[in-house]
């Protein structure tokens, strides 16, 4: 049975994706953070379908805690086939001139240290097994850039470009690395949106809605898997064709 880390697992595009590589019978490690009750009942939920959940608190925002995480869920799911970088948070918009240091420093660390801190406790195991998939998930606004978004848009460009360039020093491994960058997906992390403006964002797409986080979470679980052997250094936009 192949296995999967998944990184801010207890809810939205993390959860969902669990929920689709666990039907697909792969073992998951589900790291949350804060949410412990979430990821504890998903761990449930998920070891129902006869595979291993195990729920794993860490903060990826911390180099030791990310690599505990690692450590945890290969010793009690074997050497990982597959390494989800999908944990991240957003602050509320507004001008950079109005962005303090600290919350520059807080959106870095966790968007974009979190996922170098990840994979280089995991890249190790995956080098010297000569094979594994990586995904990570960006935005589209890492892609074009967002007003009132610039950390978030720094953020994830900065791992759009880890992710091209751990796909070209990890190609001779055999090891793939993609990402994907969801458009505006209907989770907690946009809860903060009244109900009107997130559907005036939807409304801003070519499919005229905002995504549900398994939209986000199948074009992962596709990136991980056997079925695009042949795919790396691509960035998937799972956005209803919001960046064209
Ligand atoms: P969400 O519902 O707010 O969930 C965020 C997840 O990240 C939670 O499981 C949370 O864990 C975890 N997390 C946050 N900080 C963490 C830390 N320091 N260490 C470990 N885990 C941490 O958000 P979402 O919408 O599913 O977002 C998932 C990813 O998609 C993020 O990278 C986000 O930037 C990206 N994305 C989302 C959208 C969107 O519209 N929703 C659009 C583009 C990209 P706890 O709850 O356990 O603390």
């Amino acid at each position: 049975m192949p296995n999967v880390l998944i990184t801010g697992a207890s809810r939205g595009i993390g959860a969902a994706t669990a929920g689709i590589f666990a039907q697909e019978g792969w073992d998951v490690a589900l790291n949350y953070n804060r949410g412990r009750p979430e990821a504890l009942a998903l761990s449930a939920a998920l070891s129902g379908l006869g595979i291993r959940a195990l729920p794993v608190q860490a903060d990826v925002s911390r180099p030791e805690e990310a690599r505990r995480l690692v450590q945890e869920a290969e010793t009690a799911l074997g050497p990982l086939d597959a390494i989800v970088c999908n944990a991240g948070i957003a602050l509320p918009q507004r001008l950079l001139a109005d962005t303090t240091p600290e919350e520059w420093r807080e959106l870095m660390s966790t968007d974009l240290d979190g996922v170098f801190y990840t994979l280089k406790a995991a890249i190790p195991g995956l080098v010297r097994r000569q094979r594994g998939a990586i995904v990570t998930v960006s935005s589209m606004w890492g892609v074009t850039g967002g007003s009132c978004e610039a950390p978030y848009s720094a953020a994830k460009a900065g791992v759009i470009g880890l992710t091209q360039a751990l796909a070209k020093e990890l190609g001779p491994s055999q090891i793939r690395v993609n990402c994907v960058a969801p458009g505006v997906i209907d989770t907690d992390m946009n809860a903060s949106l009244a109900p009107e403006d997130l559907a005036a964002l939807g409304e801003e797409a070519p499919l005229c809605r905002t995504g549900r986080p398994e939209e986000v979470a199948e074009a992962i679980c596709f990136l991980a898997s056997d079925r695009a052997s042949f795919i790396t250094g691509q960035v998937l936009r799972v956005d209803g064709g919001m960046v064209i």
